[in-house]
């Protein structure tokens, strides 16, 4: 979830550092540290509660000329103590010799902590990562154990998820970055070295990348690096990749905040997760090719994802249900994680992650690679764990998504999971020639996609009417329910407002208890085989008196009647209807957060990409 960015070389490490946080800052920002380490083993810390910003204007202020060879850098989210200065990472150990920047969890910290207390250790923050650095520091006190012993010694001993980096006042020519369960990638240039929690800090400066696996260990030292073992004393291979991938702009343009930019970007976003993928009559997934007889034969499919892409996993299971007819399970990877499952060698497992680095439905893939299952990874992040660590998957392609609550690549996730619908349904001939042409036909539906944008200025004038209430129903049937979810998950991310997404009819089953004047329904109204049956549970909610917004393609007049506010979309397929109903639902929480004058690109408690259990 933090940001980790550490620089080994001879150049001035601040800016480095401050420019790699600055790109990692959307995956935590809570506060953010630096610590930096000169030829002569002096080691500066410097950290602030906030945004990275704050931690620059003192830096700028103190300077941040010094000659240092080494520094390590980080911005956090907070996990275990509260998101201060004093819980601010780099951590150091009581003889403030080992310092050291975390991402993920120690969970055996407490036996640790109480250990080391015992010992006559004292600490000085509430957290995890603490308890970590004070080990390492123990162990290279004791005297026996060389700094990289300490560092394998110490990491032996907890469990959990970490990525770290760690430098050594007695050693200043070293550092050492290691891994289990969370993303670390070392960038090699010559004699510099740049670590990373993912590439954006790393990739303007080389583009030779080492992914390092899990229980893997960089030891840097002087202009040589080795890849080493956790678990034992063994150097490694060293598999640099050449990444050939632009980190795109970090500039909002005539935008206030990304997420605006984001949802408009699905002009191009949704047609880039579908060009060149199709034909007349057929769909090129060349990323499943060499697994596809397999995934064509196999008789049950499991989805697993969290959050929004759980969302999507749940139209991809109607879409998948309803073309090609088989069964379909869409899981929390939380709980696939967990959950006693059926999944066997003739299974395919999807895995959906924007990041590609979601700890939960990272540790789903190796759960279903252990049972024999056939991995699928749809992400937005080339080089990403999930791409990894899958047999084969598809890149959703729509560009670097920086706003937290997810946008574009929710709508890039639904379009690829239709074109795989739609090949899975022509493969098992479930599918006439004609049909699959009529839906290729993508021509006039992605258009829509930017008449729903012009309709901004009437979503926002809804949306502000509606920004004080504390409430919110959000009801859709068949594949609108988890358009539903996503919209009112939208709502509760940026704008802090309780929200509920249900299928419309299940409403009835107890949420109604909570209709009054003052609850707004949102309500997703196809004109499809459930028009009538909604058009009775609004009138269910009408009845309480609940205030109506209806999203819809139908302009029939009762619908006028029946909302207090009604947006129509143009007439389009299920899936592009869909599409189009989340850009309203996303414009409409944008407009909600916005006028509630919140960050809406950084929302409390929130980080882009959850690489902790
Ligand atoms: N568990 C650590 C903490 O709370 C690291 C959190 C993070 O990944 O930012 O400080």
């Amino acid at each position: 979830m933090c940001g980790i960015v550490a620089y080994k070389g001879q150049k001035n490490c601040y800016p480095i550092l401050i420019n790699g946080l600055k790109k990692l800052e959307y995956r935590g920002y809570d506060s953010a540290g630096v610590a930096c380490i000169t030829e002569q083993g002096k080691i500066t810390v410097t950290k602030r509660s906030g945004k990275v910003k704050q931690l620059e204007d003192v830096l700028k202020k103190h300077g941040m000329n010094k000659k240092c060879i080494g520094g390590i850098a980080h911005t956090r989210w907070a996990t275990h103590g509260r998101p201060n200065q004093i819980n601010a990472h780099p951590h150091i150990d009581e003889s403030a010799t080992i310092v050291l920047v975390h991402n993920g969890i120690i969970e055996n910290y407490d036996p640790i902590k109480k250990f080391l207390k015992s010992k006559k250790v004292k600490f000085k923050s509430e957290t995890d990562t603490e308890v970590l650095v004070q080990l390492i520091g123990y162990f290279y006190k004791k005297g026996k154990l060389n700094f990289e012993q300490s560092v394998r010694a110490a990491l032996q001993r907890v469990d959990g998820a970490y990525a770290i980096v760690v430098l050594n006042k007695d050693e200043p020519d070293s550092m050492i970055a290691a891994r289990k369960g969370s993303p670390l990638a070392l960038g090699i240039n010559e004699k510099e070295f740049f670590v990373g929690s993912d590439i954006s800090p790393i990739i303007s400066h080389t583009q030779q990348i080492i992914y390092l696996e899990d229980s893997q260990m960089a030891v840097i030292k002087n202009d040589n690096y080795e890849i080493k073992s956790i678990d034992k004393d063994i150097s490694l291979p060293k598999i640099v990749e050449k990444i050939d991938y632009k980190i795109d702009d970090y500039d909002k343009g005539k935008f206030k905040f990304f997420m605006h930019k984001e949802i408009h970007e699905q002009v191009d976003t949704i047609s880039n997760s579908i060009i060149g993928r199709t034909t007349e009559h057929n769909v090129i997934l060349n990323g499943l090719l060499e697994y596809w007889s397999q995934i064509e034969a196999s008789d049950k499919i499991f989805i697993t994802a969290c959050g929004t892409s759980w969302h999507a996993g749940l139209i991809g299971k109607n879409l998948i249900e309803r073309f090609a007819k088989v069964p379909v399970h869409v899981e929390y990877a939380s709980e696939f994680r967990y959950n006693r499952t059926l999944v066997d060698n003739k299974s395919v497992v999807i895995a959906i992650s924007q990041s590609g680095e979601t700890a939960d439905t990272l540790a789903a893939i190796k759960k279903a690679n252990d049972y024999g299952a056939i991995t699928i990874g749809i992400c937005n992040v080339a080089g990403s764990s999930i791409s990894r660590e899958t047999d084969c998957g598809v890149f959703t392609r729509c560009g670097h998504e920086i706003g937290v609550a997810s946008t574009k690549a929710f709508t890039a996730q639904i379009s690829i999971l239709y074109l795989f619908a739609l090949k899975l349904a022509s493969s098992r001939k479930q599918i006439s020639k004609s049909a699959m042409t009529a839906h290729l036909d993508f021509s006039s539906s992605l258009r829509k996609v930017r008449s729903v944008l012009r309709k901004e200025n009437e979503i926002k004038k809804i949306a502000l009417k509606y920004k004080n209430a504390s409430d919110f129903l959000y009801l859709g049937r068949g594949l609108n329910f988890p358009v539903a979810l996503e919209g009112a998950l939208k709502l509760k991310e940026i704008s802090y407002i309780h929200a509920e997404g249900y299928p419309a009819a299940e409403m009835k089953h107890g949420p109604i208890a909570l209709v009054d004047k003052n609850m707004p329904n949102v309500f997703i109204v196809p004109k499809d085989m459930t028009y009538e049956k909604i058009i009775s549970n609004i009138e269910e909610i009408r009845s309480r008196k609940g205030k109506i917004i209806i999203i819809t393609d139908s302009k029939e007049k009762i619908l006028k009647d029946l909302a207090h506010d009604l947006i129509i979309i143009p007439k389009t397929n299920h899936y592009m209807f869909c599409v189009l109903a989340t850009i309203v639902l996303q414009l409409f929480a944008y407009y909600i957060a916005v006028g509630k004058k919140l960050n809406v690109d950084q929302p409390r408690n929130l980080a882009k990409s959850v690489t902790v259990e």
